[in-house]
């Protein structure tokens, strides 16, 4: 049986495991926090290298939960949308959504995490153990084998919660002890990534404007920028491996110089630390991992990038994984009467369905942010998604019913947005489509999208 008594482990004090850690405190419970690296909040002090994500409304409704929304905020710059740059150095803004109180954020990961560490830290029923990597659970006994203070400590608990990332160690062992009952796939991309920066000007300004995330789509690879909080932007290249754009072929410091006169000449002025950036940042791996199960029996679990690490193209995996943590919670109010093992069943059950919808969400837009974000028919389409979306309260593009409506599960929002974004790209390349001008007309199209695809009940339900 579930008792606030018992002790829980936690493997892993990322995004995921932190904010885990926080809600199952408030609950009561013990809890032990055990991460692989040193305490993150001691390299902010020493001026670490700045990283930032996109948060977005499943983020911060989890956020909410835990009391940390306010907190979080300050630490964000709200982008309002795409802004898009073409070789020519030609800008085009694409609002995220035709709502003006709907929009993302930009939030350094540091910053977000020792703001959940900190958080973390002050209830007394939490323990956090910094330099502790578990590399594997006795799953038979609960147990795990940890360093403290040089000596090394074997400890059993009633419950293990493997938060520990995308390489995860706890998904290891499960995989050990459930040998080929367990379903294993890890997608890698031909893509990888890199982060350089755009520093702030000498008085700590922005160079570029701050209120939008930035793309530089090329085809089949591409740039972003996030702003940080200090006016500088983090930047981050994908590109293929191979091939004459591909990594491989970017060694020397003229060929980098070349490609980004050639495919970001607006850039090249930008970026000042472009060949050193570019040499000591490592070029890091996209993939998608799909996994089940994710739990044994009422032993041990594994959540956030360990059960279901995504590509970062629709800005989800981090909300995704705070997502976790509220759908785990609202379980728990649940089944406080019952056993461990029913609440990881149910937990199973609501969220892998959802894991696997954002992974193909990501993947379907790792293609539009590349290619599409140019296409005119694509550009149709978002103009008029903007349109309807201002106008009439109850339509959500495909990004908005993703992105804004929290409520919704990702699974219903692939299915609607998908068949959404089939019925309007069509729409707007025949020959002749025009604009709605009226409330009526925008009207119009929408309930015939509706009962064309049946989606009426789906869409207000939801
Ligand atoms: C380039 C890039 C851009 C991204 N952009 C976004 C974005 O804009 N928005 C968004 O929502 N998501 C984004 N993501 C995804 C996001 O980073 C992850 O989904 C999120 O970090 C998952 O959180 P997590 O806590 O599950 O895992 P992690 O953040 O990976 O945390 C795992 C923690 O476990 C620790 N650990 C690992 N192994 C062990 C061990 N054996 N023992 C103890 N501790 C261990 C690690 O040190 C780490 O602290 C992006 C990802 C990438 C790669």
């Amino acid at each position: 049986m579930i008792e606030l008594t018992q002790r829980i482990a936690v493997v892993g004090a990322g995004l995921c495991g932190s904010m885990l850690a926080i809600s199952l405190a408030q609950r009561g419970f013990n809890v032990y926090l055990f991460e692989k690296r040193k305490d993150l909040r001691k390299q902010i002090e020493d001026g670490g290298r700045s990283i930032n994500l996109a948060l977005s409304d499943r983020g911060l409704k989890s956020l909410r939960m835990i009391g940390l929304e306010d907190e979080a905020r300050k630490l964000c710059i709200p982008m309002l949308g795409r802004m898009i740059h073409d070789t020519g150095g030609e800008k085009r803004f694409s609002r995220y959504s035709g709502r003006e109180h709907e929009y993302i954020n930009s939030i350094s990961r540091t910053g977000l995490n020792a703001l959940l560490l900190d958080k973390a830290e002050s209830y007394r029923n939490v323990n956090i153990f910094f330099d502790a990597g578990i590399d594997h659970v006795d799953i038979e006994n609960s147990e795990i084998t940890y360093q403290c203070l040089d000596q090394e400590i074997n400890d059993s608990f009633d419950v293990i919660i493997g938060t520990d990332g995308a390489g995860s160690s706890i998904r290891k062992s499960l995989f050990d002890a459930l040998g080929e009952e367990y379903d294993f796939s890890s997608d890698m991309l031909d893509y990888g990534y890199k982060e350089l920066e755009i520093p702030a000007t000498k008085g700590g300004g922005f160079r570029i404007e701050n209120d939008a995330l930035h793309i530089w789509p090329r085809g089949h690879f591409m740039i972003i920028a996030l702003p940080n909080l200090d006016g500088s932007f983090t930047v981050t290249m994908f590109n293929p491996y191979d091939g004459n754009v591909g990594f491989n072929a970017l060694k020397t410091d003229p060929e980098i110089l070349a490609y980004f006169k050639k495919y970001f000449p607006d850039l090249v002025d930008l970026l000042p630390a472009l060949q050193n950036d570019f040499d000591d940042h490592p070029v890091g791996r996209l993939g998608t991992i799909r996994c089940a199960p994710w739990r044994i029996g009422g032993k041990v679990l594994i959540m956030g990038d360990a059960a279901h690490a995504i590509v970062p193209f629709y800005g989800q995996g981090m909300n995704a994984s705070f997502e976790d943590v509220y759908v785990f919670d609202k379980l728990l109010t649940a089944h406080m009467n019952k056993t461990w093992e029913e609440l990881f069943e149910a937990f199973q059950t609501e969220r892998k369905p959802d894991a696997d919808a954002i992974a193909n969400l990501a993947l379907d837009n790792f293609q539009e942010m590349q290619d599409t974000v140019d296409d005119p028919d694509f550009i149709k389409k978002r103009v008029l998604e903007m349109q309807l979306e201002r106008t009439l309260p109850d339509y959500y593009s495909k990004y908005s019913l993703v992105t804004f409506r929290e409520e919704m599960s990702y699974e219903n929002a692939m299915n609607q947005g998908r068949a959404q974004d089939e019925y309007l790209l069509q729409l707007v390349s025949s020959s002749d489509f025009s604009m709605p001008k009226t409330e009526d007309e925008m009207k119009t199209i929408v309930d015939e999208m509706r009962s064309k695809l049946l989606l009426g009940e789906q869409m207000h339900s939801n």
